[in-house]
């Protein structure tokens, strides 16, 4: 598969040492670092559970964008999701890339960075950004969200 951003070879998670990319169904980018979280590649039950319902809102809601989806080529839309946080508020808004066909999610790395500091030497270490990415992702799946 590929970047809808820019078309480089995406890393699954048969790269070595990135066990939550299986559970999650991840595939990064080395390049631009964008995030595809698919449901139909994700191993953990939870995880699937959340993208089908994370699905619902772009099936008939958002607004298309010019990214074309790296599992079935369908026009991707976009839509602003905020996740809840412990003490009450929540997170910044971020803008969610979503399938309308098949549920699959294109995080970018911007989007995702907002809510972490930046990584250091994530420039010449692809896969430790990717990792770190990955966590967050795991921790936000298990945050309540909001999407609008
Ligand atoms: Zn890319
Ligand atoms: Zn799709």
């Amino acid at each position: 598969m590929r970047c809808p951003r820019d078309f480089s070879e995406l890393m699954g998670p048969e790269s070595p040492g990135l066990s939550l990319f299986s559970e999650n169904g991840i595939h990064s980018c080395s390049s631009c670092h964008g995030m595809l979280l698919s449901a139909d590649a994700a191993e953990s039950s939870l995880a699937r559970e959340n993208f089908e319902k994370m699905h619902e809102a772009f099936e008939d809601g958002g607004t298309e964008v010019t990214l074309d989806c790296p599992c079935c080529d369908t026009k991707m839309r976009v839509r602003t999701i905020v996740f809840s946080k412990l003490d009450g508020g929540f997170t910044e808004p971020m803008e969610l890339d979503g399938c309308p066909s098949c549920s699959s999610f294109w995080f970018d790395a911007g989007e995702l960075q907002k809510l972490a500091p930046p990584f250091e030497t994530a420039d010449d270490e692809p896969i430790r950004e990717a990792k770190a990415l990955a966590i967050l992702i795991q921790m936000l799946l298990l945050m309540p969200y909001r999407i609008s």
